[in-house]
């Protein structure tokens, strides 16, 4: 395991939403954080985006939030002026996904890029706010202790560890 891999919480909000009196300001998503990180791996790995895999990572990356496949359609075909076909949209995000650029949201069919380096099967949690639609991805150590153990124990080889928990963020339980 990478050691510079971290707990941490990355947040990218659904939509936007006013600062509460009095709190601390959020951490908000860092979109040109997150191309260059990404980009920085694709670098480190010796992974080769085409034009168009590249314009995909950087919609996900400039939106902040989970996109849905047809929703990329529109902003490539908003960005190029021509209609991709869904095949090449989804040829796309499966190589993003396998070299650990982007994740899935499976419970809403929709994908997030991620700048964190980590390994496409490391264990993550996403954090679901169903009321704003703002998405934390979180890990820590004791998670990935207990689920290293649970798949070593079932001597099974995790292929990707990604958890949902749908709820409500701390701002819109205050309301
Ligand atoms: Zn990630
Ligand atoms: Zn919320």
């Amino acid at each position: 395991m990478n050691s510079e891999y971290n707990d941490y919480m990355n947040v990218s909000r659904g939509t936007r939403r006013e600062k509460p009196p009095g709190a601390a300001e959020p951490e908000g998503p860092d979109p040109k954080g997150t191309l260059a990180a990404a980009l920085a791996l694709c670098r480190r790995d010796k992974i080769s985006l085409t034009p168009g895999r590249r314009r995909i990572l950087e919609i996900l990356a400039s939106e902040g939030r989970p996109l849905g496949a047809y929703e990329m359609i529109d902003r490539v075909a908003e960005a190029t002026g021509k209609r991709p076909a869904p095949i090449s949209i989804y040829r796309a995000l499966d190589f993003l996904l396998e070299n650990g650029l982007i994740h899935r949201l499976a419970s809403r069919n929709a994908f997030l890029a991620c700048g964190h380096g980590h390994a496409a099967q490391e264990p993550i949690v996403f954090l679901i706010c169903d009321v704003c639609g703002e998405v934390v991805e979180a890990t820590s150590a004791a998670m990935r202790g207990a689920l290293s153990e649970l798949t070593g124990e079932a001597r099974f080889s995790p292929r990707a560890q990604v958890m949902e928990v749908a709820g409500r963020c701390q701002a819109c339980a205050r309301v």
